[in-house]
């Protein structure tokens, strides 16, 4: 079993160094559970304590036609993506599916205009397709192809896909890798579980279509280890 990552301090500040935070993170034993995210510092109520990009993300199962899968813009939420709740009159994204899988949605020039808001001609130079652009770029060029033929894919699987293909074309750094490898998998109760059956499918087909290198061992173990299963 693989020792827990707190016990690799060189990965644990690489790891905090690439998030924004306004007070010193450490990765300590917990108590509660293997390794936890700690400060030295009283934190202020209210007080935002640190900012990261996710390594993986994917919409809710169902919400693909509401959300964006890039930057989470909703089209019928409660909440305006300027960050305040909405109120009559306000122009919500319009979320629309890729027309290659059907599968994913990205928002139109509502967002880009509230988060390019210092652009003076955000409007004109952004038509509502920035976030399908970045996402396209970033990933869906990888997974577009394979959403196409299984549209109704959990997000779990999603995510598990999005990885695979993250990981071959080496999209990911190594130390992002190995601590991702370091999770816990809780692989015996989830391959004791009813959930077994869907596990070994999606990981089978997730290896076949991306032809990653992995073996199917270590598929299980990563979809295990990232994807909500219940
Ligand atoms: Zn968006
Ligand atoms: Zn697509």
């Amino acid at each position: 079993m693989a020792s827990p990552i707190h016990e690799n301090q060189e990965l644990c500040s690489y790891l905090i160094k690439k998030i924004t935070s306004t007070v010193p993170l450490q990765i300590l034993t917990s108590k509660i559970s293997g390794s936890g995210l700690f400060t030295t510092q009283d934190i202020p109520a209210g007080e935002e304590i640190f900012v990261s990009t996710p390594l993986v993300n994917t919409v809710e199962d169902g919400k693909h036609g509401s959300v964006c899968d890039y930057c989470f813009a909703t089209s019928n939420g409660r909440v305006h993506p300027a960050g305040h709740f909405r109120k009559e009159g306000d122009e919500m994204p319009d979320v629309k599916v890729c027309v290659g899988c059907k599968a994913v949605g990205y928002c139109s020039k509502v967002c880009m205009a509230v988060f390019m808001v210092w652009w003076w001609n955000a409007d004109d130079r952004f038509d509502g397709k920035e976030c399908q652009r970045k996402a396209w770029k970033a990933y869906h060029k990888f997974e577009c192809k394979i959403f196409k033929e299984r549209p109704t894919l959990r997000s779990s699987a999603k995510a598990l896909y999005r990885l695979l293909n993250e990981y071959e074309q080496e999209l990911l750094s190594a130390e992002h890798w190995q601590g991702l490898s370091m999770l816990k998998s809780h692989e015996l109760e989830h391959l004791t579980s009813e959930n077994f059956e869907t596990i070994v499918v999606f990981s089978t087909h997730a290896k076949e279509v991306t032809g990653t290198k992995l073996n199917i061992g270590e598929v299980v173990a990563l979809y295990c280890r990232v994807c909500r299963i219940n």
